[in-house]
C-alpha cells in the first residue's frame, strides 16, 4: 500500500487540515470501510477539542442560513469550523448535495471550514452510528467548533441534540413552532433558543410565548441546573443576532467546562456509542451462527416448550459471546 495511503498518514494530513485527507476519512467511517476500526483508533488520542454544537428545529426556520452566518462570525475569530449537514431523508452523501446548500458555498474556498453533508437514511444505526465517528475526523482536524445541522426532514432532531456539547433550537414567528417544539421535547434539551426571522412580526410574541412554556417547565427536571437557556432574537438572512449567538456559545462552552457538565455528557454520549456498536456486533455475530445449529435448535426446543425464550436468548449469547 502507497505510504500516503495509510491510515496513520491520513490522520496526520487530516491534522495539518488537508481537506482531501479528511473528506477521504470521513467516508470510510461512513461506508464502514474494513479499515474503520484502524481510523477509530488512530484518531482516538487526537479528538475531545472542538466544540460541538448540534442546530435543530423545523424544516424552514433557518437552520442553514443561521449555519451559514455562523461560520462567517466562527472564522472571523480565527475559529477552524466544520460543517456536518445530516440528512435523514437522502441515501446520498458527499458533495454532491452541496451543490445546492448555494449559501455554503460561499466558505467552499476558505481552507479553514470543512463542510460535509451526510445521508443517514439506509444506514444501520442512522446516525447514532455514522455521525459520531465523522464528528471525531473533524475534531482531529482541528475544528475548534463543529456545527451539525438536519436537513431535509427532521426526524432526527433529537438524535442530533444527543451528539452535541451545545444545542441551539430555532424557532421563528407564526410557525407554530412553540407548541411543536413542547410536543417534540425539545424545550427541555435546548442550551440555547434562537428566535429567528425577528424583522418578522411576531416575534416579540414568539418570545413571549417561549418564555412562559419555559416557565412552567422551571420546576421540572432541569431545575437545579445553574445554567438558564438565553433567548437571542436573529434575523439572520442579514447576519444580525449572530454575534449574540456566538458569545452565547462561549458562555456556554465555559459553562460546561466549570460546571463538569461536558464530562457528564460526554461520558454518557460515549456510553451509548459502545452500546450501540456492542449490540451491532452481536447482530453480526447472530448473522453469521445463523447458518449453524445454535439458533434454530433453541428455537425448536422453545417451540416444543423445554425452554422458554429468555434462557434460550441467555443460552445465544454465551454462543455468541464464546465466538
Ligand atoms: P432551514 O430549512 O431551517 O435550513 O431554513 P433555511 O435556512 O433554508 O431558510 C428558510 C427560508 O427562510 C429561506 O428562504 C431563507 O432565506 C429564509 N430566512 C432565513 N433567515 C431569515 C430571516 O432572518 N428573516 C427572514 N425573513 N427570512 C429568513
Amino acid at each position: 500500500m502507497a505510504r500516503h495511503n495509510t491510515v496513520d498518514d491520513l490522520v496526520g494530513r487530516a491534522r495539518e487540515g488537508e481537506p482531501r485527507a479528511v473528506a477521504r476519512l470521513i467516508s470510510m467511517v461512513e461506508d464502514a470501510s474494513p479499515r474503520l476500526r484502524e481510523v477509530a483508533a488512530a484518531l482516538a488520542s487526537h479528538t475531545g477539542r472542538a466544540q460541538v454544537v448540534g442546530l435543530t428545529g423545523s424544516p424552514g426556520v433557518g437552520k442553514s442560513t443561521t449555519t451559514s452566518v455562523l461560520v462567517s462570525a466562527l472564522r472571523k475569530q480565527g475559529k477552524r469550523v466544520g460543517v456536518l449537514a445530516v440528512d435523514p431523508s437522502s441515501p446520498f452523501s458527499g458533495g454532491a448535495l452541496l451543490g445546492d446548500r448555494v449559501r455554503m458555498q460561499d466558505h467552499a474556498t476558505d481552507s479553514g471550514v470543512f463542510i460535509r453533508s451526510m445521508a443517514t437514511r439506509g444506514h444501520l444505526g442512522g446516525l447514532s452510528w455514522a455521525t459520531p465517528q465523522a464528528l471525531r475526523v473533524l475534531d482531529a482536524a482541528g475544528c475548534d467548533v463543529v456545527l451539525v445541522e438536519t436537513v431535509g426532514v427532521g426526524q432526527s432532531e433529537i438524535e442530533v441534540v444527543s451528539l452535541a456539547d451545545t444545542t441551539l433550537v430555532l424557532l421563528a414567528p407564526g410557525m407554530g413552532d412553540g407548541i411543536q417544539a413542547a410536543k417534540a421535547g425539545i424545550l427541555e434539551v435546548a442550551d440555547i433558543f434562537v428566535v429567528n426571522k425577528a424583522d418578522r412580526d411576531g416575534a416579540s410574541q414568539t418570545v413571549r410565548d417561549l418564555r412562559y412554556m419555559l416557565s412552567l417547565g422551571e420546576r421540572g427536571a432541569k431545575g437545579d441546573s445553574s445554567w438558564k437557556a438565553p433567548i437571542i432574537k436573529t434575523v439572520a438572512a442579514r447576519g444580525e443576532g449572530i454575534e449574540d449567538v456566538t458569545d452565547a456559545l462561549d458562555e456556554h462552552r465555559d459553562w460546561m467546562n466549570r460546571s463538569g457538565e461536558r464530562d457528564r455528557r460526554r461520558q454518557l454520549r460515549a456510553e451509548a456509542e459502545i452500546e450501540a456498536i456492542t449490540l451491532e456486533q452481536v447482530r453480526a455475530r447472530i448473522g453469521d451462527i445463523r447458518g449453524q445449529s445454535t439458533l434454530p435448535e433453541l428455537a425448536k426446543r422453545v417451540v416444543a416448550g423445554e425452554l422458554d425464550p429468555y434462557t434460550a436468548a441467555d443460552d445465544l449469547v454465551d454462543t455468541v459471546s464464546a465466538s
